[in-house]
Parts: structure tokens; C-alpha cells; sequence
């Protein structure tokens, strides 16, 4: 099959990162789940509201309801015709010179259209004195100031967050049309890597990758598969990518896309299916193999931790996302000056791991956090965010402005 890593040179990240948005196509089944099972799942049919939020005019405050009137002045006297308590309305007339003692959420009686709050009042035997008049139509809530009824509250697409869970309950939706979860087969490739708990022989190291990948694919609601530690074998890596190729939409495997000795990941990519690019101007990152195979497409990120992390949540993520059906993600950035030099050779973007903070003049200010080797994993552990650097940028200065990405909550608590 069509193998592109003879194309000399190096894929630039954002054409790399436009080749595998063409290439991936969103999941299209559908399922219908509770809303509390909804949570950063994907919306597949948008939803119509079908009543208005809130239903009726409620008071915001605990206080007292009343008909503005131009007439009324403050130290004005009026009647305590009734209560209206949240979920205990008060369904009967309420004439001029009358009130009605209102809690907050309480609906608001048809001809009131002002509450004054308790603390501007004094009640007496069943009168009330208004210390402080409010203007016409203060403190209450109006129907429908939320969501208009028969409006369209989420687009097919749309990624569920908490606030969202919480706006279908109010329309009284206990069930959504979501797209199904993508899975996702996890691969660790090394015979040097041993599962945390076990014993390590020597020149062994304990498996990292799959732990960091599987915290972050968890924060997306997709189906981990796990597949483990496969050995530098051949055959057990080819048994591997078949058995993930059936199981899974995305095969994600780290470790042996280089040129070392014992690197055979991508030549049993390019054996059982298509390496669309291999080379990326990124660092960290360089090698990292996309394609596709029979049922599912494939990164065959770095083996090195910082790499491997960076690839997923840089380049893979996209990809991913597109397929469970999201809009491209927009993460924020902003500038900030950096406090000390930074190395830095023209060639590849670059993702530093750094500490953004405002110092005690208010300016944000961004420093690095140490050693930036791909294998540093507490690079990232000890960062809040990505200085991030152009290709053909030189090396950084003190006090020069720099583009800073700060971690979202894929690699934040
Ligand atoms: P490779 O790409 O397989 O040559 O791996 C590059 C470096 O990353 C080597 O030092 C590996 O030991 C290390 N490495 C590969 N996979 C993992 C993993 N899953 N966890 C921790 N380190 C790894
Ligand atoms: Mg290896």
C-alpha cells in the first residue's frame, strides 16, 4: 500500500492537522440516552423547547408583590391580601392599595407586575408599609427570559457541558438523541514496558503512555478498548492492529514509529493499510504515523510521554473530535512576556510547557518549566500551558512577548 514516508522534508503541523480533518468522517449512528448519561456527549438532532423557562412571571426576592402604580410613594400603605410560595401560587384578585407576601421563585399573581423587598418594608397586622419604593417591574422574573418557548436550544453537533444538562431539564427533556460513543483501541508497543504493581527487570521502565492517553480519551466520553503492552514482535503487533481495526473507529498505539532497530509499528501500519503522513515539523512529535486501516483510522503517536501527550491533545484530538461529530475546538491564547530565554532552533513549531501568571503589576507574564526533553514528562505535570513557537522562530530573549495556549480541561483537573 501507499506508504508517503519517502516524501522528503517535514509535514508543516497545520497542513498535517488539514489532512487528517479531510480524512476522518463523523460516526452517524444514533442513540437516544437519559440526560444524566448526556454529560460531553454530542448532540445528533437539534431540540426545540416546548415550553418557555421560566413558565410563569416569579418573584426574585423575598418580599411582597404588588401593581405599580405612579400614584404610590414611598411610606405608602398597603393591604396583605395573600401568600404566594414557590410551587403555592396565589390565584386570586389583587386590586390597587393591595399586595401579596411573595417568596423568591413564587409565581407572580396575574395583576402584579412589581415586587419590593422585604428589607424596604415593615409588616404590621396584616398591613404593609413600603419604606422604599421600587421602580415599575423590579425583582421579578419573566416567562420565558431563559428560553423562549418554541425556541431551538442545541444544533446537531452541539458538545453537552454541565449548564447545557441542566437547560433540558428545565424544558422537561429526560432524554436526547446523542451520536454514539467513538471507541477507541489503546495500544502500548515495547518490550522494555512493564504495567505499574509489576516487577522491573533491568533496563525495564514502567508503561506511562497509556495511563496519560486514557485520562484524557475518558474526559471525551469515548469507549476506551485497552489493549495493553504489545512486545516489539511483529506478529504480535500485526495480531494487535487486526484485532483493534475490528473493534475500534480509532486505533491509537505509542512507541515504534521511529528508525530504531526494533521500531516496527509503522511498517505494520503500511503492511495492513495506508500511512497518509509520517514526519510533522512539531517537536515534540516529529514522528508520528496517520492513516488508515480496513475499518478505522490510526495515529501511531511517539513513544516518548511528552510526545506522545502533546500529539494526542495537539493533532489527534482534532481528528477525534471531528469524528464524534464536534465543531473544531477553539482553544484561547493571548500574549504574555516571557521571563527568561528560551531555546529554540528555526525548523519545527515547537509546544514548550510553561507557567503562565499575572505578576504584581497586572501583566501576564509566562516562564518555562525546566528541561523541555520529550521524555520529561513533569514538563507538563508542572505546567498550566503552551508556550507555543513558530516554525521559522529563532531562539527567545527575556522580556520578549510570547503566544501562550493555556492547558484546557484535557490536560487540567
Ligand atoms: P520508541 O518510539 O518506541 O522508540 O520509544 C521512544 C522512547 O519512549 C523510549 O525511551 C521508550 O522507552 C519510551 N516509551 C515508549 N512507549 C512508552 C510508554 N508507553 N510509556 C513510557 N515510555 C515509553
Ligand atoms: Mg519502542
Amino acid at each position: 500500500m501507499s506508504d508517503s514516508c519517502a516524501v522528503p522534508g517535514l509535514l508543516e503541523f497545520e497542513q498535517a492537522k488539514n489532512m487528517l480533518l479531510d480524512i476522518v468522517k463523523p460516526v452517524i449512528e444514533i442513540e437516544d440516552i437519559a440526560i444524566e448519561q448526556a454529560a460531553s456527549r454530542v448532540m445528533a438532532k437539534p431540540v426545540l423547547a416546548t415550553m418557555a423557562v421560566p413558565p410563569h412571571n416569579n418573584s426574585a426576592m423575598d418580599g411582597y408583590a404588588f401593581v405599580w402604580h405612579m400614584d404610590l410613594n414611598s411610606a405608602v400603605e398597603l393591604d396583605v391580601v395573600g401568600h404566594s410560595f414557590a410551587g403555592e401560587p396565589f390565584n386570586g384578585d389583587v386590586g390597587f392599595g393591595q399586595c401579596v407576601r411573595i417568596m423568591t421563585g413564587g409565581k407572580m399573581p396575574a395583576d402584579c407586575d412589581t415586587v419590593v423587598m422585604q428589607e424596604h418594608t415593615q409588616h404590621d397586622n396584616g398591613k404593609l408599609r413600603i419604606d422604599t419604593l421600587p421602580a415599575k417591574g423590579r425583582n421579578v422574573r419573566l416567562a420565558g427570559e431563559d428560553i423562549a418557548h418554541g425556541s431551538q436550544i442545541f444544533d446537531s453537533g452541539h458538545c453537552l457541558g454541565p449548564a447545557d444538562i441542566g437547560l433540558l431539564a428545565s424544558i422537561g427533556v429526560a432524554s436526547v438523541s446523542v451520536y454514539r460513543p467513538l471507541k477507541v483501541a489503546l495500544i502500548a508497543t515495547g518490550d522494555e514496558l512493564k504495567t505499574p504493581g509489576s516487577e522491573l527487570k533491568d533496563g525495564d521502565i514502567y508503561e506511562t503512555n497509556r495511563f496519560v492517553l486514557k485520562a484524557m480519551l475518558n474526559k471525551l466520553a469515548v469507549e476506551v478498548i485497552d489493549f495493553g503492552i504489545v512486545p516489539d514482535d511483529k506478529d504480535a503487533l500485526r495480531q494487535a492492529f487486526l484485532q483493534a481495526d475490528q473493534m475500534a473507529d480509532i486505533v491509537i498505539s505509542s512507541g515504534g514509529v521511529s528508525v530504531g532497530e526494533a521500531d516496527y509499528t509503522k511498517d505494520i501500519l503500511a503492511e495492513l493499510g495506508q500511512i497518509d503522513f509520517w514526519k510533522i515539523a512539531m517537536k515534540p512529535g516529529k514522528p508520528l504515523a496517520f492513516g488508515r486501516l480496513s475499518d478505522s483510522v490510526f495515529f501511531g503517536l511517539p513513544g516518548n510521554p511528552v510526545s506522545a501527550t502533546i500529539t494526542l491533545y495537539q493533532l489527534a484530538l482534532a481528528g477525534i473530535e471531528k469524528m464524534q461529530g464536534k465543531p473544531q475546538r477553539q482553544r484561547a491564547k493571548f500574549l504574555a512576556t516571557c521571563l527568561h530565554d528560551l531555546k529554540k532552533s528555526p525548523g519545527r513549531m515547537e509546544f514548550q510547557r510553561a507557567v503562565w501568571m499575572v505578576n504584581d503589576d497586572g501583566d501576564i507574564v509566562v516562564d518555562s518549566t525546566g528541561s523541555q526533553g520529550s521524555g520529561i514528562l513533569s514538563s507538563i505535570s508542572n505546567a498550566n500551558c503552551f508556550i507555543i513557537l513558530a516554525r521559522q522562530q529563532g531562539r527567545i530573549s527575556a522580556g520578549e512577548k510570547v503566544w501562550v495556549e493555556p492547558f484546557d480541561s484535557l490536560l487540567s483537573c
